[in-house]
């Protein structure tokens, strides 16, 4: 066991509430499974909140859930991860409490999943966000409302106390780890999963705003594309996302920038 990941598991420990002659205690299968790291999958809108809908069709709230639910099978499958959901379920959970459940699950990492609805028709590919209080472009601005407006409140517009709680938030360490996330992502997407021009984007998400979590935000494709839309819809085109979504988590929890946070 390298130092760095037995740094991390002894904060795991500390957090469960148990020291580490308390852990020695424990089944060695429970020890092996708590030094897993902790990823929850945020599928984006539910129940009330269809969140962007297809020319065919097809709702972003469906398509979030059902990838989320593979992307889960798939990590699980590999043995290396713990995973969660903020929803199994077709059900509406505020921004708020999304962020809540991660924290209080003590994830590793949040990956919250969406689909984009541009006004250019033409656009298609997937983009990925990390948190900045100033967006990186208009476009990038335009999208981070929209999915804000889950909560039926505008986050883009914020106070300035809270502003600048954001931007004492945004820790180096935090900042480096989910720009780690964001540049595996767009790694294993290219030449197999389409990409928006500029891909890695940033802006002010609601649900990227946890200072304690390493976070993203996800849009896999237009829904306003009517090719990226088959693609979303087709179960099997969905499977080849998930593969490269797990190449990027393999790439990330393998960096020894995100290791120092894990645990
Ligand atoms: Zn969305």
């Amino acid at each position: 066991m390298c130092l760095s990941c037995d740094a991390a598991s002894r904060r795991g420990f500390l957090r469960l509430g148990l020291g580490m002659a308390g852990l020695s205690s424990l089944p060695r299968v429970v020890q092996a499974s708590l030094k897993k790291p902790l990823i929850m999958l945020d599928p984006g809108h539910g129940g009330h909140d269809p969140g962007a809908i297809g020319a065919s069709g097809l709702y972003e709230k469906t398509v979030t859930l059902a990838t989320a639910r593979e992307l889960q099978a798939a990590l699980l499958a590999t043995g290396r991860y713990r995973v969660s959901l903020t929803r199994a379920s077709d059900r509406f959970i505020s921004l708020e409490d999304r962020v809540g459940i991660a924290l209080e699950r003590k994830a590793d990492l949040f990956l919250s999943m969406h689909c984009d609805h541009l006004p250019d028709e033409t656009l298609r590919g997937a983009s990925i966000f990390t948190l900045s209080e100033k967006a990186s472009d208009s476009l990038a601005a335009t999208v981070a409302q929209d999915e804000n407006s889950a909560d039926g409140r505008g986050a883009a517009n914020v106070s300035p106390q809270v502003a600048s709680i954001l931007a004492s938030l945004e820790t180096r360490a935090m900042k480096l780890s989910s720009a780690t996330l964001q540049d595996d992502v767009v790694a294993s997407f290219s030449g197999a999963i389409p990409l928006l021009p500029n891909p890695k984007r940033s802006a002010n998400f609601a649900v990227l705003r946890d200072p304690s979590i390493p976070s993203a935000l996800l849009e896999m494709g237009c829904l306003s594309n009517a090719l990226d839309e088959k693609r979303l819809r087709d179960p099997k085109q969905r499977r080849q996302l998930v593969a490269r979504l797990t190449q990027a988590m393999d790439a990330y929890f393998k960096d020894p920038a995100s290791r120092r946070i894990a645990g």
